[in-house]
């Protein structure tokens, strides 16, 4: 692990312990250079799948990029961190539970659409209107239709 302060190879492992969920184990690092300390989050990634982008080129998952996407949608949304963490592990759940080896982006995007759809339908809409591109209007309002029907089956349940 580099020092993210001054970029020198080793760093001494201060403390070690696990997150609340046992999902990561957090450690405290200290650089044997600087002597900065930082934290790093560890996790068992190697059983994501990769991700198969649009044009072919495949990704390794990386749970940062899929919490920035879920937080950005969410940017100023009366969404707490806990449903957020909620909706990130329960995607990522559903990536593992898969068991495959490669997914599909669109499958990613699918399965965000439907936590955001659950969330917060502003935050849906901001999502699907970058992931769908909205390119052409029928999109746009497949989005919306799914909004009337969601609200449409809280009614009669
Ligand atoms: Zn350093």
């Amino acid at each position: 692990m580099h020092c993210p302060f001054c970029s020198a190879p080793d760093t001494r492992v201060i403390d070690s312990r696990l997150t609340n969920d046992g999902d990561q184990v957090r450690r405290r690092r200290e650089c044997v250079s600087c002597n900065e300390r930082f934290t790093t989050y560890e996790s068992a990634e190697l059983n994501m799948p990769r991700i198969v982008k649009q044009d072919g080129s495949r990704v390794p998952f990386k749970s940062e990029k899929l919490c920035a996407g879920v937080m950005r949608a969410l940017e100023k949304r009366p969404v707490s961190t806990e449903q957020v963490d909620a909706a990130i592990n329960s995607i990522t759940h559903q990536l593992l539970a898969a068991g495959e080896r490669e997914v599909s982006s669109s499958m990613i995007g699918n399965l965000v659409m439907k936590e955001l759809l659950a969330l917060d339908q502003v935050a849906y809409i901001r999502f699907a209107s970058v992931y769908l591109d909205f390119s052409d209007i029928n999109a746009f309002r497949d989005a919306i239709e799914k909004i009337e029907k969601k609200k449409a089956a809280k009614k009669t349940s």
